[in-house]
């Protein structure tokens, strides 16, 4: 690498933070030189990581409070909710290979204004983590005898070496056991409607502890759809693996779409299907073991193996083993999509990046203590409550992908995420989001009577949808871009002007092994493709978006109109 001339401070990251291993492009547009995975690769990463016995224990949870018929409904509307909403989301993340956070802050909520959407999305990993937790506390409880509070330490333990070693190691491990879970997991469905085909007449009749029995109620429906839509928040997960797919080619054209489709808002029909499969487990072994323990996977599982192998030792080891299976992977995941987006926060909050290891320490510290406040007890009203937030974020990103940039044509039709383009705050996503949380969580809590109360994060649906191109509209547009992108080629006469200065610092550009052009960084001196580079003036040179993020003495003057008409100038 050629010197630069006017170096101010050559920044030296954490070496944890320039080991890609380590790192997986937290932060970054995942360029393509690492982008070597087939689209099969890609789509059994993202599958692999649904394999949550949460859904189990969910669809058993409303079925019990609700009764058959809402829950089944509630539980099929929310999945629909959940699928349409994770079309244009996993499709723009793959398309610019940017992750939920990159791709918040590119439609309609500035750059600071996705920290907060960072928060939402931390939290929601954090309850899954501690829920996953609890479901492997209990097998460890009953098999080993194992206290659930130790339970708890050792499946938050276990997951960091996992996770450390990121993408790579983790799409190993999911190969692996792919074929076994999935084998584990349809059995017990099978062997309880073959030795016992009533069961599902009694399913149907199931009431709980519903006030209207197994009948259809309006706003038990709503209810149950509440807490099901919790799982919006989902898609995050799957998109940290799309954003990894391959180009999109004349070639791959088909298969990259349906890979898109199915391991992206696809997640959903397994997890709805689980749901149901629980909600069925829960009716069948009610009356055994009591509308407490039903809720409880591991329960549904020993009894599931149970109607086909003989000897409750081998049924007891099987389903301990299949629960300490499942409950790997999607810690795994939720412990790395957690460290991530403590990642997102923080860098732009504090400038601060120790590295995404550091943040998976706080992640699996913050859902153990929940785990041992015994969330699992509360799982309806805690998942209710944070639908009202997570369905406004994803409401307001949907409608600025959908209205404000395929209909409306106001946002720009690509995804911008780096700080040096950004206004900090956009009111279009941002505010959005902001009016339709507070105003459902005031519906959640009853003040706008019991029907917007039971049906609290439709109306959060409806309203950031609604609102986003309003702002949109009121605002036109100004808040999506504070200036220019000179490397974007869409923008090819500000890019010419921006020339002159680039060549000016010396900066190179140079091509990597697979004949992508990259840039150096004239801050840490690495080399980005285009997609993660812009024009810095504070350091006069190019500039990659991760330390453009962390630069504190910038105070982002290369957004100030002084400096905005000097480069026009130029
Ligand atoms: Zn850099
Ligand atoms: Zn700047």
């Amino acid at each position: 690498m050629e010197t630069t001339t006017p170096v101010k401070i050559t920044r030296t990251f954490n070496k944890w933070v320039n080991n890609p291993v380590l790192e997986d492009y937290a932060l970054r547009y995942a360029p393509r030189s690492f982008r070597k995975f087939s689209e099969s690769a890609v789509a059994n990463s993202a599958l692999g990581g649904i394999a949550f016995l949460a859904n189990f224990a969910i669809g058993a949870s409303v079925t019990i409070a609700y009764g058959f018929s809402s829950a089944f409904w509630g539980i099929l509307a929310a999945g629909l909710v959940i699928f349409l909403t994770g079309i244009p989301i996993s499709y723009y993340s793959a398309k610019y290979n940017v992750d939920m956070d990159l791709l918040t802050r590119g439609s309609g909520f500035g750059y600071l204004g996705s920290t907060l959407t960072s928060l939402v999305y931390a939290t929601f990993t954090i309850i899954y983590f501690a829920t996953e937790g609890a479901i492997l506390a209990q097998a460890l409880d009953l098999y080993f005898g194992i206290p659930l509070g130790v339970g708890y330490l050792i499946g938050a333990i276990v997951v960091i070496p996992i996770v450390t070693y990121g993408m790579t190691l983790l799409s190993r491990v999911q190969t692996w056991t792919q074929p076994l879970w999935i084998v584990l997991m349809i059995a017990p469905l099978i062997g309880i409607l073959v030795k016992d085909p009533q069961s599902l007449a009694a399913w149907t009749n199931f009431g709980g502890n519903s006030p209207s029995g197994s009948a259809f109620n309006p706003l038990f429906f709503a209810l149950s759809a509440g807490v099901v839509l919790s799982l919006i928040t989902q898609i995050g997960e799957q998109v940290d693996y799309l954003r990894f797919m391959p180009e999109r080619k004349l070639k791959n054209h088909k298969i990259w779409l349906w890979v898109v489709i199915l391991a992206g808002p696809g997640w959903v029909i397994l997890g709805a299907f689980n749901m149901l499969c629980g909600s069925l487990y829960a009716s069948y072994i009610a009356p055994s073991v009591g509308l407490t323990a039903a809720v409880e996977p591991i329960q549904q599982f020993i009894h599931g193996f149970g109607t086909f192998i003989p000897g409750t030792f081998l049924v007891l080891t099987i389903a301990t083993l299949f629960v300490v299976l499942s409950q790997m992977k999607i810690q795994v995941t939720n412990a790395y999509s957690g460290s991530l987006s403590w990642s997102n926060f923080f860098s732009r909050l504090l400038h601060f990046h120790p590295g995404r290891v550091a943040w998976l320490f706080l992640q699996v510290a913050i859902a153990l203590a929940i785990m041992e406040a015994g969330m699992f007890n509360f799982l309806n009203a805690v998942l209710g409550f944070y639908s009202n937030v997570a369905v406004a974020w994803i409401g307001a990103i949907v409608s600025d992908l959908v209205v404000n940039k395929s209909i409306l044509k106001i946002s720009p039709n690509y995804i911008e995420f780096k700080r040096a383009h950004l206004y900090n705050f956009n009111p279009v996503g941002f505010g959005s989001m902001i009016i339709a949380s507070i105003v459902s969580i005031i519906a959640y809590f009853g003040l706008l009577g019991p029907v917007l109360q039971a049906f609290s994060p439709f109306l959060s649906l409806v309203l950031a949808f609604i609102l986003a191109p309003i702002f949109a509209i009121a605002t036109k547009g100004k808040y999506y871009i504070a200036r220019e992108n000179p490397m974007y080629a869409t923008n090819q006469e500000t890019a010419s002007t921006i020339h002159k200065p680039l060549e000016h610092g010396h900066n190179h550009v140079h091509s990597n092994n697979d004949g992508v052009e990259t840039y150096t960084c004239s801050v840490c001196h690495y080399d980005y493709e285009q997609e993660d580079m812009t024009f810095c003036p504070f350091h006069d040179g190019m500039i990659c978006s991760l330390c453009c993020s962390l630069e504190k003495n910038c105070h982002d003057m290369c957004k100030t109109e002084k400096v905005l008409n000097d480069l026009s100038a130029k």
